[in-house]
């Protein structure tokens, strides 16, 4: 074969970029236009309108911004808090870490609670922590839903209840960026202040747009907030999105794009897409149990539905299997980030997917797997997920 040469397409299955459905792409694919015509806002009004249905919120606003999650983070901080100001946040993955490195830049001091990567949020200690803090020092408590690294989902309800039953006045922050569109997100029944995203994840976008949904309450802190920020004022969006417009260019074909992944979630139902997620999570994890592997969450009640971490046996490199799976199968899994470099590949199984994808990163993992020399048993994993998927809807409990 003609060197650089790969028949078929390449089967994407990294948590996130994720696949681009050919609506969202034909809705990306426009010539460039005015960002500032009278006719602009009939796009983006509605965007912000309906971007809050995604969050689950019909009290707080919506903004993006172009750039990737990791911008919302800041936004989220910048505009709330202040050099000095206490937050508390749990660590227990890359990204959670990420998040505090990021807080601490900004001169932010955070409280970390270390949580063993594969377990999550500990809301008996958040509970514990702020009702320590008599003095209401901690401003805000930082959590990450969906720990990407390690396929961990935390319990936010319970973790505002946590800061409820404490009676503290912090404000809860949330990294949805690869839940939001995918699994349950309720930001104004779990009184979230600020609600953070990406454009490539469960929107099944490109990356570039960083979206986040602010509370009235976290809105309220932007005069005191006195955090550093040009680019991300949230002030100049509030007054130019009131009209339509942004402060700046926009990612325009994104927000084309943007319009057709919202419309693709309504037509199937958010409820039904998080239950779709939730059976092909099941699928994989049925193929993980029928391999004699572990998933690097550590008890059911983490399970991510958008991505399992699989752990690989000792003496073998989860960067082996994922380099074999791209150069013989044309398969992109996850890899071991930081921690857990090595020691685990992770099947992100988010976005615009089915079955039969999901079996066919499945079957890439298992052949892959093998190759590298871990022992399993070629077909046990995929027919494991295979049951699965046939099992009628309404045997695989969602978890709505
Ligand atoms: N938070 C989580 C949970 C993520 O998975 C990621 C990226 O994968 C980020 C934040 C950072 O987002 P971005 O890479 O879009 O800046």
């Amino acid at each position: 074969m003609p060197e650089g040469f790969r028949p078929g397409r390449n089967f994407l299955f990294v948590p996130g970029p994720t696949n681009l459905p050919e609506s969202v792409l034909r809705a990306m694919h426009v010539p460039s236009e005015d960002h500032r015509s009278p006719r602009f806002p009939e796009l983006t009004k509605p965007l912000f309108e309906d971007l809050k249905k995604i969050f689950k919120s019909k009290d707080g606003q919506a903004f993006i911004f172009p750039s990737s999650g990791t911008g919302a983070w800041e936004a989220a901080i910048t505009n709330t808090l202040s050099p000095g100001d206490k937050v508390l946040a749990p660590r227990f993955g890359q990204f959670s870490h990420l998040w505090i490195q990021l807080a601490r830049r900004h001169g932010l001091d955070v409280i970390v609670q270390e949580e063993e990567w594969g377990t999550g949020a500990d809301p008996e200690k958040i509970e514990a922590a702020l009702s320590e803090d008599k003095a209401h020092e901690i401003k805000a408590v930082l959590i990450v839903h969906n720990e990407t690294a390690t396929g961990v989902t935390s319990d936010v309800a319970a973790v505002r209840k946590a800061i409820d039953a404490a009676s503290h006045p912090a404000m809860l922050f949330v990294d949805g960026v690869s839940s939001i569109g995918s699994i349950d997100f309720r930001m104004d029944e779990w009184g979230v202040d600020m609600a953070i995203t990406g454009s490539q994840k469960g929107l099944m976008l490109p990356a570039g747009l960083g979206i986040l949904c602010a509370s009235q309450k976290a809105l309220s802190m932007r005069d005191s907030a006195k955090c550093a920020r040009g680019y991300f004022e949230l002030g100049d969006y509030i007054a130019a999105n009131e009209n339509g417009y942004f402060p700046y260019t926009p990612a325009v074909a994104l927000l084309h794009g943007l319009r057709a992944s919202l419309d693709r979630l309504f037509a199937e139902g958010l409820d039904n897409v998080f239950a779709r997620h939730h059976r092909l999570a099941g699928a994989v994890r049925a193929a993980v149990d029928a391999w004699g592997l572990e998933l690097c969450a550590k008890e059911p009640k983490w399970h991510s539905d958008t991505v399992s971490a699989i752990m690989v046996p000792e003496g073998v490199n989860g960067g082996d299997v994922i380099k074999i799976a791209f150069e013989r199968y044309n398969l992109s899994l996850g890899a071991g980030l930081s921690e857990v470099a090595g020691k685990l590949f992770r099947i992100g199984h988010l976005g615009d997917l089915n079955e039969l994808m999901v079996l066919s990163g499945v079957t890439g993992a298992e052949m892959a797997m093998a190759d590298a020399g871990i022992d399993v048993t070629l077909g046990k994993g995929v027919a494991a997920a295979q049951e699965h998927l046939r099992k009628p809807h309404d045997q695989q409990q969602s978890r709505i």
